[in-house]
């Protein structure tokens, strides 16, 4: 067995949830854009992604672009993020499309795309409400106007991202807010955009109910194929699994302990005041995984376990009635924070199988 901490990813699964969620959707005629960013751009997991049919790729990084590219020359490949003026050349070099909201960037892209004799497609965001990305609705006929003007870039159409930053849920009023504009923009401009990307795994809920979809013809998809839950809520996702991916660490130490500290109580290693109730004596087991490694928050515990306090590198657990020897390993359910976390950090092992 490969060293602990570390994340199980299980293909099929992924593989299963991707292809479920491209089915329900194309009833709908909206495309899925799967999204690479929280498994580093894994080209294995990429591959699952294609054969289970998302029409493209999209990352927020380039780095992780770059790597999916020299694997695969054909597939379409979006940076999500708006790029960074010094990754212009980058973009263009690796990436077909990206998101973007500053015709600075935009007119770098064009510049770049010239230079490596290529069109770079862009794809303008609209801010209706989450207040992270986006151009202002009112502006966004003089934003497409002008990013027509450019030689090298090709208008791909619009779109927007809602719950990342503020939670706000996509609903009937947004999503027709957005058809609306790409009606009149449409209508403006003489042309029929080609893509209207509605959001992200919190637009499920909306796109599979039993609404008019309206212009949205496209959805990026992180989160519910590889966790299976809707990020609204965090529910599972009917039909998906939700253990395509585990983490587990390894027991370090197993003693019975007071559940409540003893001495004057200041703030911990990360700055919060800790009050702990006095639950008698706990059978309290330590695990070699901490804050560099995982969210404890974000982490959901085998039943009759509890997760009761974790530090830089160890994790700590009520183990209830559980006898845990030392070495064995427990498994977790991590959310879509740890699972960030555990991804990006070189101290978990990653086994894609
Ligand atoms: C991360 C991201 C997504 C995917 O979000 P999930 O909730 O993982 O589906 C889609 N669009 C943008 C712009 C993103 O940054």
């Amino acid at each position: 067995m490969i060293n602990a901490p570390r994340l199980d990813i299980n293909l099929d699964k992924i593989h299963d949830n991707a292809r479920i969620l491209v089915e329900r959707l194309a009833d709908k005629n909206i495309s899925v854009t799967g999204v690479t960013k929280a498994t580093l751009g894994s080209l294995k997991i990429a591959e699952a992604l294609l054969h289970a049919g998302v029409s493209t790729l999209g990352d927020s990084r380039i780095e992780n672009i770059k790597s999916m590219r020299h694997a695969h020359d054909k597939v379409q490949i979006s940076l999500i993020r708006s790029p960074m003026l010094s990754q212009a050349k980058q973009v263009v070099h690796y990436s077909d499309v990206s998101h973007n909201t500053e015709l600075e960037v935009i007119g770098a892209l064009s510049a770049e795309a010239q230079k490596q004799k290529r069109v770079h497609g862009v794809i303008l965001m609209v801010e209706l409400g989450d207040l992270r990305e986006g151009i202002m609705p009112c502006d966004m006929e003089s934003m497409v106007r002008e990013t027509l003007k450019f030689s090298n870039i090709a208008f791909k159409g619009i779109g927007t991202n809602l719950a990342c930053r503020s939670g706000v849920s996509p609903d009937a009023t947004n999503m027709n807010e957005l058809s609306t504009l790409a009606d009149t923009l449409d209508t403006t401009f003489g042309f029929v955009m080609e893509t209207i990307s509605g959001g992200n795994s919190s637009n499920l809920g909306w796109a599979l109910s039993d609404v008019d979809t309206g212009r949205i013809n496209n959805l990026r998809l992180g989160e519910a194929i590889l966790l299976g839950c809707d990020p609204l809520n965090r529910e599972p996702i009917e039909g998906l699994h939700i253990d395509a991916i585990t983490l587990s660490a390894e027991v370090i130490e197993v003693k019975i302990k007071p559940s409540k500290p003893r001495g004057d109580i200041a703030e911990t290693a990360f700055g919060t005041v800790k009050t702990s109730k006095d639950n008698g004596l706990i059978s309290q087991a330590l695990l070699a995984a901490g804050e560099q490694d995982i969210d404890p928050n974000g982490l959901l515990p085998p039943d009759c376990m509890e997760i009761i306090g974790a530090s830089s590198d160890h994790l700590i657990l009520n183990a209830g009635s559980q006898q845990l020897p030392i070495g064995s390993e427990i498994k977790f359910i991590p959310n879509y924070s740890a699972l960030l976390r555990a991804m990006t950090s070189p101290f978990v092992s990653k086994v894609i199988e």
